[in-house]
């Protein structure tokens, strides 16, 4: 449904995998499921970034993104 709007506007639509999203820094990328202390914060154990979860989230899948769309361009 979202890429069908996309294509009827001349936007956009990159897939972006969400694996690991949630506990993966934006920072420093570390991975783990300790840097969820709670569900709603975000607190890297590796090098002490601290962020709402789903602004971190956000930015790792933002990420994900350009580099998908980077690699498609560049064909
Ligand atoms: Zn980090």
């Amino acid at each position: 449904m979202v890429g069908y709007k996309l294509t009827e506007r001349g936007g956009l639509l990159v897939l972006v995998s969400r694996q690991h999203s949630s506990q993966e820094c934006s920072e420093c990328g570390h991975v783990a499921p300790e840097n969820r202390p709670t569900r709603d914060l975000f607190r890297c154990v590796a090098c002490g970034h601290t962020e709402h979860a789903d602004v971190n989230a956000a930015k790792i899948v933002l990420r994900r993104g350009l580099w998908s769309l980077g690699r498609q361009l560049a064909g």
